[in-house]
């Protein structure tokens, strides 16, 4: 755990990488008489991919910091620390010549990537003496272990090699490597891979996560920005270099076609400039033709993956004007080679019926020994075709890169809606500035205004902010702020009618997400409007009163601030019952309190610390600091786990990680006062194996792994729970993990829409409109609308007719009609009026039961308060004093 490192981080790397900046570029200016160039075999003592071998990542590192020192073609920058302190590199392979005017190049890029205001006779030289900026990035799956391996390699190849086809690239292109995006998973990896060879467990996955917070979903945080590895890739991508083509080489299962490229499968998603999805057929046709001119079969187009994704840095990429592929190899296990009957083989439900020969995949594999060095090849083939490319056609790519962001901001002058306003006034400030904060991450010109201006009839106050879809990003934008209603059409539903699972959410709207009012408006707005070029860093303002202060419990911050307090072992009220000036769930702080503590935690947070007139202690209750667990599981581990750890430690909850162990111990009330239980199924918590599990090495059966990580807490676990419920504790459930206490405690609700087939009711990541009771302790500070984050096999709850409907309370229910706001969604009469989130007294202690993802990926703002209100509330029954 590093608590209150990330923010740290993030301002370093805001203030201190440039690409041109000395100081990080490790190789010395000018090096005297290189030293030899040593080959991977030289000096890893094996060939990249190798059965059985994998090449760690601090001593690549040391292999890049080798090469960038013997080779005048490559430059090794170090960005910064990844999560857990390794080096994140990025590399920049071009002509010695290139490298040398490498930031007037960028520039060159930058011009081209926003030609707004641009003479046409600029735009021309800049076509003539730019160069392609082609993106490259490996390794963001861990387990995913070939592409890692095979850039050390392939950077070898480009610094060594002297052919024409190689001198062309190196002319032509800068080439910039991310040569792994998740150092830290590469290490846990490897380690855990060398410790399993030659046992039984050789090829199994590593047991837990392979990103300290968020294993695989790692590339769900591209357009939030959640983690360190984000940032750096953002800042590349999104801000220093708006490459023309971005390829993220990844890994796929073992039983398919060999290799995924370029273009896509349907459905698209609309409103990026065709050019970029021509390009991402050209590019994919090149690479595969590359391939079957290299002899290697095996390899489809326009299958598996279709081009309407998640908002990874790939698939976010082509709304940013630039070409944003994916290739996908076929696994073997790990660094062990697998063996595969040709009967094994299969096609996929999206563009490859059968494994058979079609247009798409002319030459499918016949089966065999499938090995990490078959992938390494094939990567690296897939590599230099996109350079190669690139290169031979370096005038017309960059000529494109100017079209697209030019007609991309013409579409956006003359379409509607002309612009979003995302007004001063909103519920929770400080998380509309954090909202600005993601888009200018995104690279996105965000305006504000320095005076209060009228639009349309609105009335708008100074501070308000205007983002103007008539801007090259007008794609991306479009989708972060505009509402969004997924495809339901033959592309996505199956021969039976059934709707087909979008490859992840159905939206990715961040303001509805985070609970920020956002207008649409149909005209360029025309107000005093002053362009955002820093972060939002808002410092809370500090007026005691006789009293004390009262901080706004609509804020999220400000439960930052009351752990802040905490720390400083300040005491804090909540107030229960409004009053002059204060609303429920607003937070007093003592007058006692340290000036110089109360002054620093506003400057962090944000928050105001305003002065409290009146006393206030007959409608408030003294807050005691939670002592809080968390279940945490083995099976490849839990991404929603650590996604809430992420949360918490943004947030500054201390907080207690539970392993089977622990919650097995039967006085769990003893030592703590609430016990999360991240969304799982609850088989994985109780380790009972799942009925009918699925085959193949991808399973996460416990019996796959080594004894020490079968975890599960079986009815043991279960009973400790029970009690500790029953003696006053608080058990938080978030989404299907209700499921546990709904079956094993027998509590009087059910989950309606467990079981009901997907023609009936579906809603695959998708806002849902909710009615919200603030006036309990376990909505404080919410508003009384909101919308809930609902992914399919999230519970929605219906209250059984029982004596014990009066310990039940619901905190947040589903509308009665048009649920939808953005995303998909069939079926509402299923879940209208029902409840999202229920508390359900039991014993003398309650359960929590958030249906919904309150708090998905840390990126649903809107609904955050809901998981912080139900750690610091007390359960009804076991509050002595101060009941509501
Ligand atoms: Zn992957």
């Amino acid at each position: 755990m590093k608590p209150n490192r990330l923010p740290i981080r993030l301002v370093l790397v805001v203030l201190a990488f440039t690409i041109g900046l000395p100081g990080l570029a490790l190789r010395p200016a000018v090096a005297q008489d290189p030293p030899p160039i040593p080959s991977p075999e030289a000096f890893f003592g094996f060939e990249m991919g190798a059965d059985r071998k994998l090449a760690r990542w601090d001593k690549l590192v040391e292999y890049y910091n080798v090469l960038g020192e013997a080779s005048p073609r490559l430059r090794v920058v170090n960005m910064g620390e990844s999560t857990l302190g390794n080096p994140f590199l990025v590399l920049f392979i071009s002509s010695p010549e290139n490298l040398a005017r490498l930031e007037e190049l960028r520039q060159i890029n930058a011009t081209l990537s926003d030609p707004r205001g641009v003479s046409e006779e600029e735009i021309n030289r800049a076509v003539a003496e730019g160069k392609a900026v082609v993106v490259q990035s490996m390794g963001l799956h861990s387990s995913e272990v070939a592409a890692s391996q095979m850039v050390a390699e392939l950077t070898y190849d480009m610094v060594t090699r002297d052919d024409e086809e190689m001198q062309r690239i190196l002319d032509n292109t800068i080439a910039i490597m991310i040569p792994c995006f998740n150092p830290d998973g590469e290490i846990m990896v490897t380690d855990w891979y060398n410790q399993t060879v030659g046992t039984e467990y050789e090829g199994v996955g590593l047991p837990w996560l392979y990103h300290h917070y968020i294993g695989h979903d790692n590339n769900r945080d591209a357009f939030m920005q959640n983690t360190i590895e984000s940032v750096y890739g953002a800042k590349i991508l999104f801000q220093d270099w708006i490459p023309q083509a971005y390829i993220d080489h990844h890994q796929m299962g073992a039983y398919g076609a060999r290799l995924f490229v370029p273009p896509y499968a349907d459905p698209i998603r609309p409103d990026g400039d065709p050019l970029v999805w021509r390009e991402m057929a050209w590019y994919g046709a090149h690479i595969a033709y590359k391939e079957e001119e290299a002899g290697k079969s095996g390899v489809v187009n326009a299958a598996v993956y279709s081009g309407w994704g998640h908002f990874g840095f790939h698939w976010i990429t082509p709304f940013h004007n630039i070409a944003g592929m994916l290739t996908e190899s076929a696994s073997a296990r790990l660094a062990t080679p697998l063996f595969l009957h040709p009967d094994q083989l299969q096609g996929s439900r999206r563009g490859m019926p059968e494994y058979e020969a079609q247009t798409t995949f002319p030459n499918p594999w016949p089966g065999g020994w499938w090995r990490v060095r078959d992938i390494v090849e094939q990567q690296k083939i897939a590599v230099l075709a996109a350079l190669d490319i690139a290169a031979r056609n370096r005038e017309t790519v960059l000529r494109t890169a100017y079209l697209k962001a030019m007609r991309q901001t013409e579409r956006g002058a003359k379409g509607k809606p002309a612009a979003f306003i995302i007004p001063a006034a909103q519920h929770d400030p400080l998380t509309a500035g954090k909202m600005v904060n993601t888009l200018l991450g995104q690279g996105i010109e965000v305006m504000q205004a320095s005076a209060a201006f009228t639009h349309e009839g609105r009335v708008y106050d100074a501070g308000a902010y205007v983002v103007s879809m008539a801007q090259p990003k007008r794609g991306v934008l479009r989708w972060l702020l505009g509402r969004t209603f997924y495809p339901d059409d033959t592309y996505t539903r199956d021969r039976d009618g059934n709707p087909i699972r979008p490859y992840d959410m159905s939206t990715d709207n961040i303001a509805e997400y985070m609970g920020v009012r956002v207008d649409p408006v149909d005209t360029a707005v025309e107000a005093a409007l002053v362009k955002v070029t820093q972060k939002i860093d808002p410092a809370g303002q500090v007026a005691q009163g006789p009293h004390g202060y009262v901080l706004d419990g609509r804020l999220n911050d400000s439960f930052k601030a009351v752990n802040l307090l905490w720390d400083g072992k300040v005491e804090v009220r909540r107030v229960d019952r409004p009053s002059t000036g204060l609303r429920a769930g607003d937070f007093l702080v003592s007058a006692s309190a340290p000036e110089a503590l109360v002054a620093e935690i506003a400057q962090e947070t944000g928050v105001d610390f305003l002065g409290l007139d009146t006393e206030a202690l007959s409608t408030s209750h003294p807050l005691r600091r939670p002592r809080i667990g968390m279940y945490q599981r083995y099976l490849g581990g839990n991404m929603d786990e650590g996604w809430t750890r992420l949360l918490l430690e943004n947030f500054g909850f201390p907080y207690t990680t539970l392993k089977d162990a622990e919650i097995k111990a039967d006085d769990l009330h003893e030592d703590y006062d609430v016990i999360i239980l991240p969304a799982d199924n609850v088989a994985r918590m109780t380790g009972e194996r799942p009925e009918g599990g699925s085959g193949g090495f991808r399973s996460r059966r416990p019996e796959d792994y080594p004894p020490e990580y079968r975890s599960g807490f079986g009815k043991e676990g279960v009973e400790a729970l029970k009690a500790f419920v029953e003696n006053g504790g608080t058990l938080v459930t978030f989404a299907e993990a209700g499921a546990l206490p709904i079956q094993k405690f027998e509590l009087p609700i059910r989950n309606v829409v467990a079981g009901v087939p997907s023609k009936e009711f579906w809603s695959p990541g998708s806002t849902l409109r909710v009615n919200v009771d603030n006036t309990n302790p376990l909505a404080y500070g919410m508003p009384r609308e909101a919308l809930a984050m609902f992914l399919q096999g999230n519970h929605v709850y219906q209250i059984l007719p029982s004596d014990r409907n009066h310990r039940i309370e619901r905190i947040a229910t589903f509308v009665d009609r048009d649920l939808l706001q953005s995303g998909w969604l069939l079926g509402e009469q299923v879940i209208a009026e029902k409840a999202a989130m229920v508390s359900v007294g039991h014993g003398q202690g309650r359960v929590v039961l958030i249906g919904f993802r309150a708090q998905h990926r840390v990126q649903t703002h809107g609904t955050f308060k809901l998981v912080f209100n139900a750690l610091l509330s007390t359960p009804p029954d076991a509050q002595t004093t101060n009941g509501r």
